[in-house]
């Protein structure tokens, strides 16, 4: 086999290579089926048995019911920023939580559809932290309460859910999904682009109360209804059949290392080798409220632009690659998804040392 290198890519990302090789294998031909897995009918037998797998590991992971809809869609997150209020805001106002670009995003998606509350935002300091929100903050009125847990951009995440109020909370978790154990008591919509942390592009997660599809209007367009698609168990049309059954397979890697909180653990470890190794250095610095910080998206940042244009040039020589932080931020960012080595960001670490004590 080809070798791999570290790759730090903010997403599409890595995937568990365990993973990659089984796929792999059903590319050709799908277990006994004698069909490479691109190749099957999503209404064959063996099809329908992935997905609906995928469906019940999903909900053993999470440790939710048949009070909740795992639904997966097409569009990207992107799409259910307008699918979203589409949805479940009819004639309601929305409350949202601005906590970076992908909440300004999905902030404007709403307002063409109603009248959004801004309740909180960080933008007033480039969104290095993570707002203070208090219940009495929230509409009771509003159709929900709108956060994005995790900061892909910027690199801060929530340590905590807000306090809803109330009212349905629904979550943009894109970038942290199955990252860590989920409070799903307090949730009532979490929906997720799988390229982050949980499969390829192509497929979104929704994972809902079944009692939301109530409002969930019978004569919005079929692909736009959250209740076609929960309806027809998310093969009212052809699915990303690919995508979904990778997913499928990162959910059983998931529950073999142990579950949420086993993830959590390996993440914590993973983070805490480089936010360690960042504060203890000279030249290198972290850029957002030590409270806030990322598990899953660590920026970072040098003395100047020339020394961090050297740092990206010199590490993607050595094997790292994706080091180079979002445009909007500038600096280096390395995302550490579930998937990620430890020993690559120790890895990392040492080149770290390195650079460090010959640009001093
Ligand atoms: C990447 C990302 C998105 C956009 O996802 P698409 O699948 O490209 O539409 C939305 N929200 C967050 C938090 C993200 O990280």
């Amino acid at each position: 086999m080809k070798p791999r290198i570290y790759n730090f890519s903010a997403g599409p990302a890595i995937l568990p290579e365990e993973v990659l090789l089984e796929a792999k294998e059903s590319l050709y031909a799908y277990g006994e089926t004698g069909i490479g897995i691109l190749e099957m009918s999503h209404r064959s037998t063996p099809y329908e048995s992935i997905v609906n797998e995928a469906i019940a590991n999903m909900k053993k992971i999470l440790g939710i019911g048949d009070d909740f809809e795992v639904l997966f869609l097409q569009g990207g997150a992107s799409l259910q920023f307008h699918m979203l209020p589409l949805n479940l805001a009819k004639e309601k106002t929305t409350d949202y939580i601005c906590t970076g670009a992908w909440s300004e995003k999905a902030i404007v998606e709403a307002k063409r559809l109603g009248v959004v509350h801004e309740i909180a935002s960080s933008k007033d300091k480039n969104y290095s932290y993570i707002p203070k929100i208090s219940a009495n903050q929230v509409h009771t009125d509003s159709a929900y309460l709108h956060f994005t847990s995790n900061n892909t951009i910027f690199g801060t995440q929530f340590k905590e859910e807000p306090p809803a109020n109330g009212i349905p909370l629904v979550c943009d978790a894109s970038s942290d999904f199955l990252s860590r154990p989920l409070p799903m008591d307090k949730y009532s919509l979490i929906y997720a682009g799988a390229q982050k942390n949980i499969g390829p592009a192509g497929v979104v997660v929704v994972v809902m109360r079944k009692e939301l599809l109530k409002r969930s209007d019978a004569n919005l367009t079929p692909m736009l209804s959250y209740s076609v698609h929960a309806k027809e168990k998310s093969l009212y049309n052809t699915p990303p059949a690919f995508s979904i059954y990778v997913v499928g397979l990162v959910l059983k890697w998931i529950l073999k290392l142990g579950g949420l909180s086993a993830m959590q653990k390996i993440n914590e470890d993973k983070a805490d080798i480089l936010y360690k190794h960042i504060d203890q250095s000279k030249i290198f610095r972290g850029t957002v409220e030590k409270s806030a910080r990322s598990l899953m998206n660590v920026p970072f940042r040098l003395p100047s632009e020339e020394m961090e244009e050297k740092f990206i040039k010199e590490s993607s020589k050595v094997g790292f690659s994706g080091l180079k932080g979002h445009r909007s931020v500038g600096g280096m960012r390395a995302s550490i998804y579930n998937a990620f080595p430890k020993k690559g960001v120790e890895d990392l670490v040492r080149f770290m040392q390195e650079f460090e004590s010959k640009n001093a």
